[in-house]
């Protein structure tokens, strides 16, 4: 989608900073670093959140799942601990309209997050 800017960053149209790509997604630094360490995964493919995958999207949900450890290690994280996030509608704080997980790690996290 010419209008979403995750679909951009993954055909390379706009920059970001990436540290991890496969088959079916990309891992670049936010923009807004809310921890020393966040990374946005996304879906090469235009999804709008977890709530609108299917069982066609399986090969990429694996991907995505096993991209979590591979960025953790990647940014030195892996040992010390890190939590992944992804928001689903307004409510929740999303912002971007394409499928993506928050990993956030370097720092001590608090429970429940807000
Ligand atoms: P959410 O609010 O859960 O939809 O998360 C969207 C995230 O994407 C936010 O943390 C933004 O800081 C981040 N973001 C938005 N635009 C860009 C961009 N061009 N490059 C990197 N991160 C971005
Ligand atoms: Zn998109």
């Amino acid at each position: 989608m010419d209008d979403c800017i995750f679909c951009r960053i993954a055909k390379k149209d706009i920059g970001a900073k990436i540290v991890y790509e496969d088959d079916n997604v990309i891992g670049f630094d936010d923009i807004s670093p809310q921890a020393p360490v966040h990374v946005i995964i996304i879906s090469k493919k235009h999804i709008v959140s977890v709530d609108f995958i299917d069982e066609s999207d399986a090969d990429i949900m694996t991907s995505l799942m096993f991209s979590f450890k591979k960025i953790a290690e990647i940014k030195g994280i892996g040992n010390n601990g890190y939590r992944i996030v992804s928001n689903h509608k307004e409510r929740a704080g999303q912002s971007v309209f394409h499928l993506h997980f928050h990993l956030l790690g370097g720092r001590d996290m608090k429970w429940p997050p807000g």
